[in-house]
């Protein structure tokens, strides 16, 4: 249903640089609490109005050059496998290398759009050094510089021409849930439950663009689509990739949601990788319910879960208003709350409020506390509406809304969340003029 670019290309010819360009860096950020300071490889972007995720490959390789070879194409076969558009990046200045060669010819196998960028063509009379790429056998080359985003703009308009919809694949309208979370957290075992039940009822439903293998899940009186997840597929055939493969799958699973289930390990706390799937999960705009997994095996003092919640909410701000529950899928603890969370937070991402409501409740409350005076200029709410999104947006109509900064929207936002529950959902304020 969403989308996922992945870059690839041997070492070297500038693919973090692009990446970088892409998401425009605002949502960088380092995994500081599990003491590796390490930039994220994959994040969101958007251009034309299309949103889709990128995603580095080359972030996930370590080592000597000449292990890269294997690595990379391990990467590729995966990348290929999740991902909708690719694209490859070589180095104009360095030429056709057979590296260079040997990735394309893995690409050209699958069944991908591959679009080829010929990298660090920082000036217009460079251009002339992209005829020899036409060997590979593409109808395209684009000439682009990662460093200065110069052909970039080209690049990303084929890009996104290339892409899906949105629509779901599988043609049902049912709430679409994606476990998601570090390796062992315990998404497998919650499936399992879900799934393994007798008196649920589990049907596949086969993707048809991709092998995806989306749930029906029926239970406990709810219905759902389990979009695939670790759980019901083979992990055998990436066993010495687990890091990027779950990343990619978790981006996929992400993409493809209306709410995600964000399964975090309890003895382990809520760590950086949890927080980079949690911001993930943020700019994708779904619904989110946070779980603290294993709650069996940790001690727990008085107020234990509060302090927690409290730490975890600290971690994730702004974000304040997400539900967290706290289960053992063991024990199974707390399977029915989580059950109940999911579905409210999709209703919640899906609530729909009429204007007289918002007039009434929330534009009091706004006059009362009004825009600060920006340069002499005094702002004056006049209205407020929601837009008809996919997740819960409100535009505020007023003179001047060029001068409203993001706190005042956050206030609008905190407003709005208390007077309704938004629980778990996504928002977006925006200011506009009559
Ligand atoms: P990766 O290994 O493919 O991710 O490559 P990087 O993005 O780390 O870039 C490798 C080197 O090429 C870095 O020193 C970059 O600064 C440089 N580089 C990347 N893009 C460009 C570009 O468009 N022009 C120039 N001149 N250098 C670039
Ligand atoms: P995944 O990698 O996220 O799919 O994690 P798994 O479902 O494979 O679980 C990893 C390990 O944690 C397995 O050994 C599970 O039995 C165990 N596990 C999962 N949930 C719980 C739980 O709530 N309590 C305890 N004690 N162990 C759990």
């Amino acid at each position: 249903m969403g989308n996922i670019l992945a870059i690839v290309g041997r070492p070297n010819v500038g693919k973090s640089t692009l990446f970088n360009r892409l998401i425009r860096r605002r949502d960088a950020i380092v995994e500081s609490t599990s003491g590796v300071t390490r930039d994220r490889h994959y994040g969101h972007s958007q251009w034309n109005g299309k949103e889709f995720s990128v995603i580095d490959t080359g972030g996930y390789v370590e080592g000597s050059e000449d292990i890269f070879e294997s690595e990379i194409r391990k990467q590729v076969e995966v990348a290929m496998e999740e991902a909708d558009v690719m694209v490859f990046v070589v180095d104009g200045r360095d030429g056709l290398t057979g590296m260079d060669q040997g990735v394309f010819n893995l690409l050209r196998r699958g069944d991908k759009k591959v679009l080829l960028a010929v990298n660090k063509i920082d000036s217009t009379g460079q251009v002339h050094d992209t005829s020899e790429f036409f060997q590979l056998g593409v109808s395209q080359v684009f000439p682009i510089s990662a460093i200065n985003g110069s052909g970039t703009g080209d690049l990303l308009d084929e890009v996104v021409n290339e892409m899906g919809e949105g629509k779901p694949e599988d043609g049902t309208e049912l709430p679409r849930v994606a476990v998601v979370g570090r390796p062992n957290a315990g998404k497998s075992s919650l499936i399992n439950l879900l799934t393994g039940k007798e008196r649920n009822i589990v049907t596949p439903v086969p993707g048809t663009t991709r092998d995806t293998i989306h749930s029906k899940y029926q239970g406990y009186g709810r219905e759902f689509m389990l979009v695939d997840t670790a759980g019901l597929r083979k992990k055998s055939k990436v066993t010495e990739n687990v890091e990027f493969y779950s990343v990619i799958r978790a981006v996929r699973a992400i993409e493809d949601s209306d709410v995600c289930v964000l399964m975090t390990d309890a003895t382990r706390g809520f760590e950086g990788q949890d927080n980079a799937i949690f911001s993930l999960v943020d700019r994708n705009r779904k619904g989110i319910v946070v779980v603290v997994n294993k709650w069996d095996l940790v001690d727990k003092p008085a107020n234990a879960t509060k302090k927690l919640e409290q730490s975890i909410r600290e971690k994730t701000a702004p974000w304040k208003d997400i539900p967290i529950v706290f289960t053992s899928v063991v024990n199974k603890q707390r399977i029915v709350k989580l059950l109940e969370t999911t579905m409210e937070v999709y209703e919640n991402k899906n609530r729909k409020l009429s204007a007289s409501k918002l007039n009434k409740l929330i534009l009091p409350r706004l006059l009362e506390n009004p825009p600060p005076i920006y340069k002499g200029k005094v702002i004056k709410p006049k209205y407020i509406s929601q837009l008809p999104t996919k997740f819960p947006a409100f535009a505020v109509f007023c003179n001047r809304p060029q001068y409203v900064k993001d706190p005042y929207k956050r206030f609008v936002e905190n407003q709005i969340r208390q007077h309704f529950n938004f629980h778990g959902a996504p928002m977006e304020i925006y200011f506009r003029k009559k």
